[in-house]
């Protein structure tokens, strides 16, 4: 892992550091260049405009509130109480700190895919927990019995599910989801479930864990805009899931932030009515051009089903440890990527030579970074 704990700094912080150093194109930390709607934006505008500028209540303005209920109504048949079982927050990553500072105690358990998105483990360790992984290895990422088996044990309280998933692509199918499902009815878990890519999907469908037999009653689900609508920087997000859960995430994250982000807020509650298939679409299409580019360079190019990340494998271009070529890629080819590894306990193994590209860039990015990879591969 990069970083050492909570004192550590982040492989995205360091990579587009030396992206600005360098000159590189920026392929590392998923932030798409372009920004999302107007009409978004200008709700923002207009809420400014219109004297939303001071502390929103601490469960988020109503607006946004039954917004979020509409949503889960809309795409998954989730039905939920706007008042006690939706918590705005500021973005996903303040809705699962609150819900691990909430559910997990010193001495706990957590199981988490590994490889994982990285505030996941330091936020255990500030609960006073300690994770426990749940492996996936390339090429296929797939959730297996047997490792859920090794992750979950009795001192277990919570699985914490990333889908569609960070840094793979991967969005877990049915099987996969009833195998973790069966995991937290059998042991009493709480799920957390972390969907900030819900809507950007390309093969496949996204599936809520909440909406698996028995799981409603026990799930908390996080989201947040920034992803849906290429909004990374409001931190909008939200926790949803039943009353004496969220109850428990409002308590302690009326003590991170209480709350704000107000026109944002209201901003959101219009974004949220709109559809991100344009969106979706561009990134397709993305996805496909660099996939056929990184194979035409030679790398072993994996699947990616969601997200806005791909892997591929550099083991075929003779590199074998993707964290040194990662370093070395900025100054030899003008590219920054992150290795795999960066998100995983394992330094070892399988993973080891496999990169993380973002595809979320514009047009004239995507190319300049595909031109400056095909050069690099020719001249070796
Ligand atoms: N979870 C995952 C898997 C992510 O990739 C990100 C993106 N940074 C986040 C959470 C954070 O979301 P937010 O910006 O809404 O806090
Ligand atoms: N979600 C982004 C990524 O995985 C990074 C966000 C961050 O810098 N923490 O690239």
């Amino acid at each position: 892992m990069y970083g050492d704990g909570v004192a550590g700094t982040t492989i995205f912080t360091v990579m587009t550091a030396l992206a600005e150093e360098t000159g590189a194109v920026n392929l590392g930390q998923g932030f798409p260049d372009e920004d999302g709607p107007s009409a978004i934006v200008d709700a923002a505008v207009e809420a400014m405009r219109t004297g939303h500028n001071q502390y929103a209540p601490l469960p988020g303005v109503p607006a946004l509130r039954h917004a979020i209920a509409d949503h889960q109504r809309r795409h998954y048949g989730i039905e939920l109480d706007p008042d006690a079982e939706v918590q705005v927050t500021f973005g996903a990553t303040e809705a699962l700190a609150a819900a691990v500072l909430a559910l997990v105690g010193e001495g706990d358990e957590v199981a988490v895919l590994d490889p994982a998105y990285d505030s996941y483990e330091p936020v255990v360790g500030l609960a006073g927990g300690t994770v426990r992984r749940i492996r996936l290895r390339p090429p296929g990422w797939r959730v297996e019995a047997a490792a859920v088996g090794d992750a979950v044990t009795p001192r277990t309280r919570v699985l914490l599910l990333n889908s569609p998933h960070n840094p793979t692509g991967r969005v877990f199918d049915t099987g996969e989801l009833e195998l973790l499902a069966e995991a937290c009815r059998a042991n009493d878990l709480v799920a957390l479930t972390d969907e900030v890519y819900e809507h950007l999907v390309y093969d496949g469908r996204h599936v809520p864990l909440a909406t698996l037999p028995g799981m409603r009653e026990r799930t908390v689900t996080v989201s947040s805009l920034g992803k849906t609508h290429s909004l990374t920087g409001w931190k909008v997000g939200w926790a949803s899931g039943p009353a004496e859960l969220i109850g428990r995430v409002r308590g302690v994250k009326q003590f991170l932030t209480f709350a704000g982000g107000t026109p944002f807020q209201h901003a959101a509650a219009a974004g949220l009515e709109l559809p991100a298939t344009e969106l979706v679409e561009e990134l397709r299409s993305k996805r496909d051009r660099l996939s056929a580019a990184l194979a035409e360079c030679g790398f072993g190019v994996l699947e990616s089903a969601g997200t806005y990340f791909l892997n591929a494998d550099a083991a075929p271009l003779g590199e074998e440890d993707a964290a040194a070529l990662c370093m070395r890629l900025p100054h030899e080819a003008g590219v920054v990527a992150i290795p795999v590894s960066a998100f995983s306990a394992e330094t070892e193994g399988p993973l080891r030579p496999i990169v993380r590209f973002a595809f979320c860039k514009s047009d004239e990015v995507l190319d300049e970074g595909i031109a400056r990879l095909r050069a690099w591969a020719e001249a070796r």
